[in-house]
């Protein structure tokens, strides 16, 4: 089913989750693969209507993506969502890949620019190919019948001049098509629902469906502000700093922030809940089994 679809008139709030293809090549990478599926299969009793699978940086996980999108589809059931960048492919490249996820029955995808490589500061586009997601959504819509998502940034996107620029750049790839949007992880929801009164006062109508992450470990944090640049609450950090020589009491933090950070966006009215489960089921299913949406 496609997005617009999928995000139309449901009574429910529509449950997604997005997992990365795991690192490791040969006997090792199968080996991880099978473990997925397994946390896949416990996830898949709360009902997802969507896993979407992301595209490694650089283009680098591009088969690896395509294959799981694939048995996400043909093997769990599920109806899929493969992410996609403009880094490194050229049109002639971008149009061969979209075509080919389109042939295999594949309805969604999520048209991202991508970051710039590790080490770098600006974003270079590849000769005769895109600088921006705009720009890969308007092909994809001109050349396909897929369902294009987008991503949005409650915090800004770190690059944006500033927040209103950002916005208006939000605009154009909704201008060009695009079917939902699906956000960066946030912890403070007074930032999604700032950023989601803001895209509506520019006329933006189409969904807006929070990331959520649940925190479950020290490691993770860190992490977390080094890759999206979220920002995590202080009397949060520093709750889970209190216990961190404790990695059962940081779980449990973890998860019973989410779960009330999660009633409270399901009291604002949202129309999806996109988890970021980092490949495991436990974190979500303790969220999802805590509140009544089933
Ligand atoms: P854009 O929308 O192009 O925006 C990038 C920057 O350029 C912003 O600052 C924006 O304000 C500005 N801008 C946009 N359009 C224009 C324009 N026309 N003119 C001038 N300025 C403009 N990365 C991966 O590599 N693989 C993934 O699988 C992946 N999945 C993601 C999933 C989600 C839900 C999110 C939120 C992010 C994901 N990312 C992924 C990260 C993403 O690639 C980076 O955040 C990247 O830096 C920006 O991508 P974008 O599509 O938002 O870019």
């Amino acid at each position: 089913m496609k997005l617009s679809e999928i995000y139309k008139n449901n009574k429910q709030p529509v449950i997604s989750f997005e997992v990365f293809p795991p690192k490791g090549e040969g006997a090792e990478y199968e080996a991880k693969v099978t473990n997925l599926f397994k946390e896949l299969e416990i996830l898949k009793k709360f009902n997802p209507s969507l896993i979407s699978v992301t595209y490694g940086a650089g283009g680098s996980s591009r088969e690896k993506t395509y294959d799981l999108v694939l048995d996400i589809k043909n093997k769990l059931n599920v109806e899929p969502m493969a992410h996609f960048t403009c880094v490194n492919f050229d049109k002639s490249q971008v149009l061969e890949y979209v075509k080919k996820i389109e042939d295999s029955g594949i309805k969604n995808v999520l048209a991202l620019r991508g970051d710039p490589p590790q080490g770098t500061e600006n974003f270079v586009p590849p000769q005769n190919g895109f600088a921006h997601a705009n720009e890969l959504v308007k092909f994809i819509k001109e050349n396909t019948d897929l369902s294009i998502a987008v991503a949005g940034y409650p915090e800004k996107h770190p690059e944006a001049v500033d927040f209103q620029t950002d916005l208006l750049n939000l605009n154009r790839k909704v201008s060009e098509g695009a079917d939902v949007i699906f956000t960066q992880l946030f912890f403070d929801n007074n930032d999604f629902k700032d950023y989601y009164q803001k895209v509506r006062d520019l006329g933006i109508t189409i969904p807006v469906i929070p990331g959520i992450m649940i925190i479950q470990s020290i490691s993770q944090i860190e992490r977390i502000i080094n890759l999206s640049g979220s920002k995590i609450p202080e009397s949060f950090k520093n709750k889970l700093y209190d216990y961190q020589n404790n990695p059962d009491d940081i779980k449990k933090i973890g998860i019973d922030y989410a779960i009330k950070q999660v009633e409270d966006l399901l009291d604002f009215g949202v129309k999806g809940l996109h988890f970021y489960p980092l490949n495991k089921s436990y974190a979500v299913s303790e969220v999802l089994n805590s509140i009544n949406i089933r």
